[in-house]
C-alpha cells in the first residue's frame, strides 16, 4: 500500500509537533510537509528536527496551497480563522482534511460543512479515540437503562484548567441525554451545595475535581438501588489527541465527501 502523505499547518505549536511525533511513529504514514503562519520564527528550519525528531530535508514553509497540493491529507490543529480558510482550500484542491481545532463558531462550521460537501472532512473537538468510544458507549447504555439509573458525569483535571464542566464532560452528558431521549439542559444538574433536596429523577448531575497536573479523567456513572456501572476514560497526556489525529487521516484518505467524526472513523455511530 502507499504511504499516506500528511502536511501539517501549526506545524510548531503544542499539537502540530505532537502530530508531527505521530506521523513519524505511524505505520504507512509518512510527512508531506508542514506550515506555519508568515513570520513565525521556525520558517526555513527543518519540519521534523524542529518538534525533536531526525531531520527529512523538508523545511517549514508558510504556503498553504503548496502544502495541499504535496499531501494526500492535511492535519489542522490551529486557529478557527485558519481551519476555515484550509478547509476551503481542501475542497479547491481535492486534499481531504482532518480538522481537530476548537471554538469554531456556528458560521464558520457552516463554511467547513459547505467544503465537505466537495471533500472528505473529519472533524472532532477531541480526537482521543478513547474519549470518543466513551461518547458512544454512554449513549447506548443510557438508552438502554431507565431512569431507574440515575446518571452522574465526573470529571477531574489539572489546577489550570479555568472552565467547569469540561467541554468533554458536558458532551458526555448530552451523549447520555440523547441516549435517553430527552433534552440535555432540563435535567442538567451542574452544581450542588447547600440544602438542595432529594436528586430529582432523571436529571444528569455533575461533578467536577481540579488538582495537580491530571491531563483529564472522565467517569459517567450509571447508579440504581444495588447495582451501579462506571465508564471511565483516563487521559495521560495530548499524545493520545494526536494518534486520534493521525489515525483519522490515514483513513480519510479514501473516502468520498462528507463531514465525519472520529466515531465514523473508529466505525460505530456516535
Ligand atoms: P498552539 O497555539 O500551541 O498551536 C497552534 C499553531 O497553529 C501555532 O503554532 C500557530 O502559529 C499555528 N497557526 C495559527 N494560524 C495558522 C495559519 N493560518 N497557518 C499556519 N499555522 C497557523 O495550540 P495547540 O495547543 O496546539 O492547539 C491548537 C488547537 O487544537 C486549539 O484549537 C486546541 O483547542 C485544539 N486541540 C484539539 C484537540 C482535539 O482532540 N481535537 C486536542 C488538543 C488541542
Amino acid at each position: 500500500m502507499n504511504e499516506v502523505r500528511i502536511g501539517v499547518v501549526g506545524c510548531a505549536g503544542r499539537m502540530g509537533q505532537a502530530l508531527l511525533r505521530e506521523i513519524t511513529a505511524a505505520e504507512g504514514a509518512v510527512i508531506a510537509g508542514g506550515i506555519e503562519r508568515p513570520g513565525h520564527a521556525t520558517l526555513g528550519q527543518d519540519v521534523a528536527a524542529q518538534a525533536g525528531l531526525e531531520a527529512i530535508g523538508v523545511a517549514v514553509g508558510d504556503d498553504a496551497q503548496a502544502l495541499f497540493a504535496s499531501a494526500d491529507v492535511v492535519l489542522d490543529f490551529t486557529a478557527p480563522e485558519a481551519s476555515v480558510v484550509h478547509a476551503r482550500l481542501a475542497a479547491e484542491s481535492g486534499t481531504r482534511i482532518v480538522i481537530g481545532t476548537t471554538g469554531i463558531e456556528a458560521e464558520d462550521n457552516a463554511k467547513i460543512a459547505e467544503a465537505a460537501t466537495k471533500v472528505a472532512i473529519v472533524q472532532a473537538a477531541n480526537m482521543s479515540l478513547g474519549v470518543n468510544l466513551l461518547l458512544a458507549l454512554t449513549r447506548q447504555a443510557a438508552s438502554i437503562l431507565d431512569p431507574d439509573f440515575d446518571i452522574e458525569v465526573i470529571e477531574m483535571h489539572h489546577r489550570h484548567k479555568v472552565d467547569a464542566p469540561s467541554g468533554t464532560a458536558l458532551a458526555l452528558g448530552q451523549a447520555a441525554a440523547l441516549g435517553r431521549a430527552v433534552e440535555h439542559d432540563q435535567v442538567a444538574d451542574r452544581g450542588r451545595d447547600g440544602i438542595t433536596g432529594p436528586r430529582r429523577r432523571g436529571d444528569i448531575g455533575y461533578a467536577v475535581l481540579r488538582g495537580g497536573n491530571v491531563a483529564g479523567e472522565h467517569s459517567v456513572v450509571f447508579a440504581a438501588d444495588n447495582e451501579r456501572i462506571e465508564l471511565t476514560h483516563k487521559a495521560g497526556d495530548r499524545s493520545i489527541f494526536a494518534r486520534g489525529g493521525v489515525r483519522a487521516a490515514l483513513w480519510v484518505r479514501d473516502q468520498p465527501a462528507g463531514l465525519y467524526s472520529v466515531a465514523d472513523v473508529l466505525g460505530f455511530s456516535g
